[in-house]
């Protein structure tokens, strides 16, 4: 017995196992679906806190520019207070200016009474502006104009100045009072700064450390477009973390956009977890199809630990087991319960006249035309050898004896076909009442005894236990 299971699995695992049960294909795309979005939760979170956190630098950058620029064009309110002070007397002006360009960011500071430039501090390296009609010269013009134009501080820039430096420009008009409502305009006193100085205090190359791209961008009054002043790449908008920010710098608008300088698949830990979901939907997956496999194969198991190979019927030990169980519920509802034994009539004969084979031949027909008779509810096993047995429910003594006798007439009336043989197949029966409270052995060993009354009493017959109700069939 034992030898045989492996072949029986083996046949299994060929026909059943090698494709993927519908439920292991489910569960990998619930797996799958499960993990891809708690990737997605993790790295929208991620990209949260990176929003949060690329704000905050912004913010901060853009504080500290203002601050800075603010802080170096303030300057201009000096000399100009001086200037009102002293009626448009400026001999004082080197020493005021020298002490504002102590400052290391500004290249110089320039008076122009009427917008031309009459004094410049430092002249050293400056010289080339003296004399220059900021109103008339194409870089300082828009700067200058809208000063005037404006009344108030104007921030110019960056652009690249004569001498080849790029400078962004504070313009502070300055007026002298004529009478008591009325200003004339008086000129200009203007403040150079050395535009890359102040950037590297801005830091904002060391962004690229953090993976992070900036730009910083204003548009250009001149032509309306769009004017890069500082970069360390291009600012993506598109699947990246960005924030752009606006900031006033008197009466320019700068705009500073930082981003991160990778889109969201393009972060390693991203791809992993995307990875890892696939891996883990496969694994789950596999898991569902080993326990499919596993529940065909116990299926299996179970059903040959229950059936005979050779005829397809249940075995004795299930016999046994199954229809112990069917008497403790008919002990309950008080039903009729008969066991029926019945053996083929010299069958040793059949073995010996056409061979083991064909005797074999002859169970399986036997088997497979008592099954036809039967109800579905009936039990029907292989007690052993050419013995087979019956459990026949819900049934009265006529019924069953109706019963039986059909399967006798049944076997009776048709021969085996075996190999052009025609071979005569009859059986004796012995039928026993199950009385419920002595249990099935009772009831299977007074059906022996009427079996083998049956077989006593010339074969081909059967025997009801007890009332000694013959069929007489010859
Ligand atoms: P009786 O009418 O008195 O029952 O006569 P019988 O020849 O059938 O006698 P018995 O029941 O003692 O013989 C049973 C025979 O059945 C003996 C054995 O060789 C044969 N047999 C038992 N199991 C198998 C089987 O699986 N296959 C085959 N071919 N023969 C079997
Ligand atoms: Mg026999
Ligand atoms: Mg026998």
């Amino acid at each position: 017995m034992l030898h045989k299971l492996p072949k029986v699995t083996h046949s299994v695992r060929t026909n059943k196992f090698l494709q993927p049960s519908l439920n292991s294909i489910i569960s990998f795309f619930i797996t799958f679906i499960f993990c891809i979005l708690i990737v997605a939760v993790i790295i929208m979170n991620n990209k949260n806190i990176e929003t949060l956190t690329i704000d905050k630098i912004t913010a901060e950058k853009i504080n500290s520019i203002q601050e800075t620029i603010s802080r170096l064009v303030y300057n201009l309110y000096m000399i100009s207070a001086i200037i009102d002070h002293n009626k448009g007397n400026i001999d004082n002006f080197e020493r005021v200016a020298a002490s504002i360009t102590i400052e290391k960011h500004i290249k110089n500071v320039i008076i122009a009474p009427g917008g031309v430039v009459d004094k410049v501090y430092p002249l050293y390296g400056n010289g080339a502006i003296m004399g220059l009609n900021l109103f008339a010269e194409e870089e300082y013009k828009s700067g200058a104009e809208a000063a005037k134009e404006k009344g108030r501080m104007v921030l110019g820039g960056p652009f690249v100045s004569a001498q080849g430096n790029e400078i962004l420009v504070g313009y502070l008009p300055v007026y002298d009072d004529v009478d008591e409502n009325q200003n004339r305009f008086w000129g200009l006193v203007c403040i150079t700064l050395k535009y890359h100085a102040i950037l590297e205090e801005f830091n904002l190359e060391s962004l690229a450390l953090y993976g992070l791209t900036y730009e910083l961008w204003k548009i250009n009054p001149k032509d309306g477009k769009r004017q890069i002043i500082a970069s360390n790449g291009q600012a993506e908008t598109d699947g990246v973390s960005f924030i752009e920010r606006n900031m006033h710098l008197f009466n320019a608008e700068w705009h500073l956009r930082i981003s991160t300088d990778k889109k969201w698949y393009e972060y390693h830990e991203n791809l992993l977890m995307i990875l890892v979901s696939v891996l883990v939907s496969f694994l789950i997956a596999f898991i569902t199809q080993k326990s499919y496999e596993l529940r065909i194969v116990s299926k299996e198991l179970e059903r040959l630990a229950h059936t005979d190979t050779l005829t397809g019927t249940y075995n004795r030990h299930y016999f046994t087991e199954f229809v112990s169980t069917q008497i403790e519920r008919i002990k309950r509802t008080k039903e009729k319960g008969f066991i029926v034994l019945f053996d083929l009539d010299f069958f040793k004969k059949v073995n010996d006249t056409y061979g083991h084979t064909a005797g074999d031949e002859v169970l399986k027909v036997t088997a497979s035309r008592i099954k036809l008779q039967i109800r579905p509810y009936d039990v029907f096993a292989r007690y052993g050898g050419e013995e087979f047995i019956l459990f026949i429910q819900q049934i009265d003594k006529e019924g069953v004896c109706n019963l039986v006798e059909r399967c006798r007439k049944c076997l009776e009336s048709t021969p085996v076909e075996y190999e052009g043989h025609s071979i005569i197949v009859t059986a004796s029966f012995g039928i026993a009442e199950v009385i419920s409270d002595e249990g099935m052995n009772i009831a299977v060993t007074q059906a022996d005894v009427a079996l083998y009354r049956a077989k006593k009493e010339g074969r081909n017959r059967y025997i009801l236990h007890e009332t000694r109700t013959v069929a007489d069939l010859m």
